[in-house]
């Protein structure tokens, strides 16, 4: 570990010594209470920082609800903003054939992009990027290539951003002719499709070929840059 990873401003910690908030989340038998630290909250999600701007109501009761969103997307937020990871892999069990590997990597894919779309609601760069990052890992690791999340993400987000780039960009790498032929399209792919098509004429038949864009451990997929923040990963 290099040691620009671990050292810090003493300014810069996040003050723990200030309450915590009680956040809800989901409604009815399925819903979880939360308790986070105020501060940790507004550094990680534009969303909650404005939450909690000062004679706002959820300021007064220290209480946000968030009727909408899974507990278990949220658990993940939480645990990263405690503890700077993503603790969404589900332990491989011994002499795992291919296709339950396939089902377990394809569960983490769609809780991955479900955190996401969370993250993006909740602005939370940091998380949005880390969950990017996940979503390449599981990929890699269980070799999988996403081909079912795309409505979700393009009817849950406007315009481009990172994970939208990211299905393109495995698309262009990894569908075959044969599998997009067979894809029913309908209102929902077609802005995908759209996407797809400029990326294919962006690049060349021999950068097909070679080492695809999502290997490459850089801050392409990322929203930091964007939002004036700094990368998780620094
Ligand atoms: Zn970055």
């Amino acid at each position: 570990m290099a040691w620009s990873t671990i050292r810090r401003l003493m300014s810069e910690a996040p003050n723990l010594a200030t309450e915590q908030l009680t956040i809800i989340v989901g409604t009815g038998a399925d819903s979880k209470s939360f308790y986070v630290h105020e501060d940790l909250l507004q550094a990680h999600s534009d969303f909650f920082a404005a939450a909690l701007h000062k004679g706002w109501k959820e300021a007064e009761d220290r209480i946000v609800r968030l009727p909408t969103e899974r507990p278990v997307h949220f658990g993940l937020f939480a645990h990263f903003v405690y503890f700077g990871k993503i603790y969404s892999a589900q332990m491989k069990p011994e002499g795992e054939g291919r296709e339950a590997r396939g089902t377990r990597a394809t569960a983490e894919l769609d809780m991955l992009h479900a955190c996401w779309l969370m993250g993006d609601r909740l602005m939370a760069v940091a998380f949005k990027d880390a969950v990017v990052d996940t979503f390449i890992q599981t990929c890699t690791d269980d070799r999988r290539t996403p081909t079912s999340m795309h409505e979700a993400v393009y009817a849950g987000t406007a315009g481009p951003n990172g994970l939208r780039s990211l299905l393109v960009d495995y698309a262009v790498w990894k569908w075959k002719k044969g599998a997009i032929a067979e894809r029913e399209v309908d209102e929902l792919w077609v802005e995908f499709f759209r996407d797809f098509a400029i990326r294919i004429c962006e690049v060349t038949e021999e950068e097909r070929e070679g080492p695809a864009p999502y290997h490459q451990y850089d801050c392409r997929y990322h929203e930091h840059a964007a939002a004036s923040k700094p990368c998780y990963r620094s």
